[in-house]
């Protein structure tokens, strides 16, 4: 019998018990499932999210493997309680949602949306957009939904250029690595989206000269990690014009506190950490995989590299 704890926020587990369970009897192994447990050394595998009850593994003494439900994992990559593997989340309902609003707002700034949903004063604004092909689009972090959101940008035909740690080929993308890389990435990007996960060697990678590198009126779109921008030189890019506008997803303290400038700021769209959800069907089929691929002693999937820190 295989243990399975579900260590995520208490209220998820309403929405999350039957995908799970419809998943795990797909794979025919015998199992137990429950939010909690009288004796934790009993446990095989926690599904697990940063929000949840869990935060010192110590009493899991016989536990095989952390899944975590989340795609970003700078909450736990550094917990010294965790000694065992640790995966987290890439599956096609994360992805798709991802690209969907990376897509959205990418093109409000691309067509120039604002002018006319909130210039209906009866002044005809014949402002026309360039083509998509004339128009180039920086993607920082070339991962699951990173690579996903550059591909869906060159189908529409932007001119992409993609930036990651290792080399990629992605077709339609431009694909550069390395500080030289960044650095031909930003002078030509009209629209930055941020999608890197939260590391040592990615917190404030957005700072002020790398803000000036970019072309004046450049968009920030950050979907990925509030940390990952100097929120200070960004609010001072946006005052003198340097950044026109900046669509924030994610900030170093959610909820964003209710006196922090960016709610006042007129350049400023935020969403509150919505940009993609993990959705209980489509990640419950990569849980049970994974416990499966866990009991088989074949490579967990979507594996946590805890030196990187992603
Ligand atoms: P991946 O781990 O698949 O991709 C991360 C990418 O960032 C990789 O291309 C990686 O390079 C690159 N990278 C990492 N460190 C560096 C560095 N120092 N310099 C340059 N490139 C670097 O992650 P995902 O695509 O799945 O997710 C990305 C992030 O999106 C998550 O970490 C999370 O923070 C955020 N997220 C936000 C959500 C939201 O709702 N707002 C929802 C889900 C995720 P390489 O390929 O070479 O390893």
């Amino acid at each position: 019998m295989i243990n399975i704890l579900f260590a995520a926020k208490p209220a998820s587990w309403a929405e999350y018990e039957a995908p799970l369970r419809r998943a795990l009897d797909d794979t025919g192994l015998a199992y137990t499932l429950s939010p909690d447990t009288n004796d934790p050394a009993t446990v095989d595998y926690l599904v697990y999210a940063p929000n949840g009850p869990v935060s010192d593994f110590t009493p899991f003494t016989h536990a095989k493997a952390v899944l975590g439900l989340w795609a970003g994992v700078e909450g736990i990559v550094g917990n010294e309680t965790l000694n065992i593997p640790l995966t987290r989340m890439v599956d096609y309902g994360l992805t798709e949602g991802m690209v969907e609003w990376v897509t959205g707002h990418t093109l409000r700034h691309h067509l120039g949306m604002d002018t006319h949903i909130f210039g209906q004063d009866g002044q005809w604004r014949d402002y026309v957009p360039p083509l998509a092909r004339d128009r180039t689009v920086a993607v920082l972090g070339l991962g699951a939904l990173g690579g996903a959101c550059a591909q869906a940008l060159a189908a529409l035909n932007f001119n992409v250029v993609g930036w990651s740690r290792t080399q990629k080929d992605i077709a339609g993308v431009t694909c550069m690595s390395g500080p030289d890389g960044l650095d031909q990435t930003l002078v030509q990007a009209e629209i930055v989206i941020l999608l890197l996960p939260l590391t040592t060697g990615t917190e404030n990678l957005l700072n002020a000269t790398r803000l000036d590198q970019l072309p004046k009126s450049a968009v920030i779109i950050n979907p990925g990690r509030g940390p990952l921008i100097d929120d200070d030189a960004l609010l001072a890019a946006l005052d003198t014009g340097q950044i026109s506008h900046a669509t924030l997803d994610v900030f170093r303290i959610e909820p964003l506190p209710i006196n922090h400038p960016y709610w006042a700021h007129p350049q400023v769209t935020i969403t509150p950490h919505i940009a993609s959800e993990t959705r209980p069907d489509s990640s419950a089929r990569v849980i049970a995989e994974n416990i499966r691929r866990g009991e088989t002693g074949e490579p967990y999937l979507h594996l946590v590299d805890r030196n990187s820190g992603y």
